[in-house]
């Protein structure tokens, strides 16, 4: 009857809300334990100077490979961790590999590590950062901290505090995803950054989008005018380095055209190849 097949329908329903809810929940419970086991691992992806296409730094990005589902990207795993107010201990463990990881490199490449609106509350980040850099004997010149315009947002004081801080020390903070969030720029002077990360969105069409070039090119002028270091994100093909070398300010590029993040021996490896 109508009646059954509607009751049918709805158990299907829940028994798929079920399955999410159970699935995020094995989720929750599995990357607390990954954390408290030391599970989870880095890759490193370089940026590169645009003209000389040396290596400048690498970015960290953390990895989790779970014992059965396999491969659970950072955009789904990090969200999980700040719902859990586990992503303080995430971050930190990142600061820490990150800074001993970098100290192994050839010359002056720096590291750069992604850090979420809730690190300011949940962390001392200057100390943190200061406490890795000593134990790594890693110079704050080669540290970078990537912040995207959503986190210095939502918790605007404590981030202004942090972040004068760690410039003040020498350290570099890049404004990440620049473009995607919040259309106020007047933080922009507000805050210490050195260096700003045009996300990959404004990237994909530069060649052969007059209207798309245009927009990177401006975006560019505009970070290159406040003085800010100017980053592309996910640059895949060198028609796109090309249309960005020859018409925008961008001075530095990450993609998978150079790189894919790869494990910090291979970044190594790919120093000696670039830099050597
Ligand atoms: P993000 O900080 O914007 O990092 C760049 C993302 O773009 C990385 O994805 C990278 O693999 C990807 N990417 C790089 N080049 C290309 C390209 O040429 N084409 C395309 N399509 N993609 C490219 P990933 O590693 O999956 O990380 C996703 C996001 O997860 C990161 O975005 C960052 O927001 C977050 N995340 C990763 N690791 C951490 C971490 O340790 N802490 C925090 N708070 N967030 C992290
Ligand atoms: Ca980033
Ligand atoms: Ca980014
Ligand atoms: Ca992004």
């Amino acid at each position: 009857t109508a009646k059954a097949e509607g009751k049918g329908r709805s158990q299907i329903f829940h028994g798929q809300m079920d399955i999410d809810y159970h699935y995020r929940q094995q989720l929750k419970a599995d990357l607390r334990e990954a954390v408290a086991k030391d599970q989870l691992t880095l890759a490193f992806q370089p940026l590169l100077d645009i003209s000389s296409r040396r290596v400048v730094s690498c970015e960290a990005l953390a990895r989790w490979t779970h014992p059965q589902f396999g491969t659970v990207p950072p955009a789904t795993f990090i969200p999980l961790a700040e719902e859990m107010g586990l992503i303080s201990e995430i971050t930190s463990w990142v600061i820490r590999h990150a800074a001993v990881e970098c100290s192994r490199w050839a010359g002056e490449v720096a590291v750069a590590v992604n850090v979420s609106a809730r690190d300011f509350r949940g962390l001392d980040l200057p100390v943190v950062i200061e406490d890795a850099l000593r134990e790594a004997q890693l110079p704050p010149g080669r540290f970078e901290v990537e912040v995207t315009e959503t986190a210095v947002i939502e918790e605007r004081d404590l981030a202004s505090t942090a972040l004068g801080r760690l410039a003040a020390r020498g350290i570099a903070i890049a404004l990440d995803d620049f473009g995607t969030g919040y259309s106020s720029l007047s933080y922009l002077n507000a805050l210490p950054f050195s260096k700003l990360k045009i996300d990959r969105s404004f990237v994909v069409e530069v060649d052969g989008n007059a209207r798309a070039l245009s927009l990177l090119a401006n975006v560019a002028r505009l970070g290159r005018d406040l003085d800010l270091v100017v980053v592309a994100e996910g640059v895949e093909t060198e028609a796109q380095l090309e249309a960005m070398l020859e018409h925008t300010g961008v001075q530095q590029v990450q993609g998978y055209l150079f790189s894919r993040p790869l494990p910090s021996r291979d970044i190594a490896e790919l120093i000696k190849r670039f830099n050597g």
